[in-house]
């Protein structure tokens, strides 16, 4: 397959470009920041986070053969064509274990957004355990109540589609607290449960060691996600920035580098704030990675930077979606 700007610029006129962004692009060179959070084969996957071996080999290639491909530490205004940007998310070993070798394949550079708290320290994110306790076929109590900032929640659970239920109605609300009110619905679910903390091996954060190894990749570049993974709105300013800053610190005494580049957990414009932006230019971050869809233009906030989230697309999903990111 030929490569270069030739197919490029065949593959974006056959896009359906507006006129206003057929201006856009040619008044500046566009580009385009890909958002994924996992690269393995899942039997159950409600948040849609994983992308199968096989649909992201399939993916890598097609951009490597059709699409300039740059870095999200790059200086973007002195680039000449348009680009795409690989970023992932959270800090799965699955980044490690199946994406690096497909991103190596293809020499293709990625940036990796790293949550600290939980590199060898629990090594799991909490919708993971939520997944684990309430997707079980095993028996379960008829009734779980919730005892959460002075109200009380109780919700049917004796059947599996009650239990998924609970499930779908727990994780946005568990979104809105901070980690301590986090970890005490954990435990009052791990009580309803009759469990101890659940950790699955399939689902685990990478470990320090593995950490270095993608570090140490040529390709990588690594950028900082918080220490707790919480929605920055619900906590206070000097929170915000504690969790901004100590991420920073422990990623640069881990890997002795600076760390300049963020993003921001859950990333909508309602989970962080003016003063997380604030936070970020003050600890010297340069750009920080949000998660809603957007060209990337001369004149976009370099604190507010759209991506595009991938699912577990098939190659002829991936390719429409792909034309439908330089429209959007
Ligand atoms: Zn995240």
């Amino acid at each position: 397959m030929t490569t270069g700007i030739t197919t490029f610029k065949s593959f974006l006129r056959s896009s359906i470009v507006t006129p206003l962004h057929r201006l856009l692009n040619a008044v500046d060179t566009p580009v385009i920041v890909l958002l994924y959070h996992r690269v393995t084969t899942l039997t159950s996957d409600p948040e849609q986070l994983a992308v199968t071996p096989e649909n992201f080999r399939s993916q890598m290639k097609f951009l490597k053969d059709n699409v300039p491909l740059a870095r999200f530490d790059d200086d973007w205004a002195k680039m000449a064509k348009p680009a795409v940007i690989i970023t992932f998310d959270d800090g799965y070993a699955d980044n490690v274990r199946e994406a690096l070798p497909i991103l190596e394949e293809y020499r293709i550079p990625a940036t990796f957004f790293i949550s600290t708290g939980t590199i060898d320290t629990t090594g799991h994110f909490w919708w993971h355990e939520l997944e684990q306790i309430l997707f079980d076929t095993v028996q379960r109590p008829s009734r779980f109540t919730l005892q959460h900032d002075g109200r009380t929640t109780v919700w049917p659970s004796d059947t599996g589609e009650k239990r998924r239920e609970v499930y779908r109605q727990l994780v946005p609300l568990m979104m809105e607290k901070d980690a301590e009110s986090r970890n005490d619905c954990l435990s009052q679910l791990r009580r309803w449960a009759n469990t101890g903390e659940i950790i699955a091996h399939c689902h685990r954060a990478m470990s320090l060691a593995e950490l270095h190894t993608l570090a140490e990749n040529e390709l990588v570049t690594i950028g900082a996600h918080t220490v707790t993974h919480s929605q920055l709105t619900v906590l206070p300013p000097n929170n915000q920035r504690e969790e901004i800053v100590t991420s920073k610190h422990q990623l640069e005494t881990w890997l002795g580098r600076e760390i300049t580049t963020f993003s921001y957990p859950f990333g909508k414009r309602c989970h962080y704030t003016h003063e997380s932006i604030t936070a970020c230019r003050e600890a010297g971050f340069t750009k920080a990675a949000a998660n809603f869809p957007g060209q990337i233009h001369r004149w976009t906030d370099p604190y507010q930077i759209p991506r595009h989230l991938v699912r577990n697309w098939s190659i002829t999903h991936f390719e429409r979606k792909l034309q439908g990111f330089w429209t959007r």
